[in-house]
Formats: structure tokens, sequence, C-alpha cells
């Protein structure tokens, strides 16, 4: 999808600076390192959108971005570092929980994961959550031009296998190829047009 139009709304570190809601929004998360920020900026076609490759461990901060004034992105901040310590994990969970369990506009996350790694347990526990908290989640594995075909189709599979009871749709892409991004697009407009 070409879009006209994208741009930085508000970045939120505590549940008091979450803009108000009005428009649809699709959230997208992650692990560090999946390429969510490239993914973000390959769907709305700007390169600085979202900043790619992101210091770890640094402030954390949900992004909210309007696109073409109908819709918009939410850019959680990523999960998953080994080093992070524990009270940055437990502000991760307590900002992204508390906006993803008072978000009526909310229409779907987006779980990002590679294709090459699949679901780890991060990952499951998200879509745990989310199931848990009746809130749909796309699961888009991402870098699928770092495998060779094959090899590709036989990640998809596994990863569809792995996740067949809490994601709908498990789309495959990469950012760096754009392939598999406009299917990443139909699966969120598709959400964003079902009634909520
Ligand atoms: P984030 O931390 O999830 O926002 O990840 P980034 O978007 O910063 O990407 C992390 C690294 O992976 C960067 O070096 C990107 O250039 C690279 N990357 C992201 N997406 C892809 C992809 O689809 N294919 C390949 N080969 N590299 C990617």
């Amino acid at each position: 999808m070409q879009t006209h139009g994208a741009r930085f709304l508000a970045g939120a570190g505590d549940a008091a600076h979450v803009p108000p809601a009005r428009h649809p929004e699709v959230a997208f998360a992650g692990r560090s390192n999946v390429g969510k920020s490239s993914l973000l900026n390959r769907l709305v076609g700007q390169r600085g959108l979202a900043r790619v490759s992101k210091t770890p461990g640094r402030t954390q901060q949900i992004n909210f971005f309007l696109i073409d004034d109908r819709l918009v992105f939410v850019d959680l901040p990523g999960y998953g570092f080994a080093r992070v310590p524990l009270d940055v994990k437990r502000q991760w969970k307590h900002l992204v929980e508390g906006y993803l369990r008072h978000r009526p506009a909310l229409r779907a996350v987006v779980v990002l994961v590679d294709l090459r790694r699949g679901l780890e347990a991060e990952d499951v526990a998200l879509l745990d959550f989310l199931d848990a908290h009746r809130i749909t989640a796309i699961l888009v594995a991402t870098k699928a031009d770092k495998l060779a075909r094959g090899h590709r189709l036989q990640c998809a599979r596994a990863l569809k296998e792995a996740a067949r009871e809490q994601a709908g749709a498990v789309v495959v892409c990469s950012a760096t190829t754009g392939d598999g991004v406009a299917d990443v697009w139909r699966a969120i407009l598709e959400r964003c047009d079902a009634p909520a």
C-alpha cells in the first residue's frame, strides 16, 4: 500500500503520556533487533520514521505514528534482552501491558519474529497474553531474505504449526527486499476494516 503521510504523534514513557485514541490502532511488538523499526519504515515507505538499531536497554517508550490521518501505528519497546536489569523488564511489562489492556481502539498487535529463530519464550508469553485479553495477533516472520527459498518454506511451516492456537494469520516478509510487505498491509487493513 502506498501511504501518503506518516508522522510521529507522541512518545509515552508512562500511562499518563499515552495520547487519546482518535483512530484505530495497530501495535508492533517483538524482540529487540528483530527488525521492527525496519518493517515500520518499509510499511510507510519512510526510511527514518522509526529509528533502526537502537541501543538496547535505553529509556523505554511507546511511540505513536499517525498514518494517512486514518490509522495509528504503535511502536512498542522491544523485549528479550538478556542483560537488561530486572527493574527495566518490570517497567516494560507495566508500560506495555498497561497500554494493551486499556485500549479499545487497538485492532491488532503485529508480533514480529525472526523467521530463522521462530517463536521464543517471550514471544509465546506475549501471544498468550494477547489471547487471554482477546486481542488479535498478526504473526509476522521477518528477515526472510536471509534464508534460501526451500529453507524459508520449511521455517514458515514450522512457525505456522507452532503458532496454530495463538495467531490467526502468519505472514512471511523481508524489510530489506520488501517481499511480503504488501501481505502485512493486507492483514493490518483487514483488521482495521473488520467490525470492532
Ligand atoms: P528493531 O530493534 O526490532 O527495531 O530492529 P531494527 O529494525 O533496528 O533491525 C535490526 C537489524 O536487523 C538492523 O541491522 C537491520 O538492518 C536488520 N534487518 C531488519 N530487517 C531486516 C530484514 O528483513 N532482512 C535483513 N537481512 N536484515 C534486516
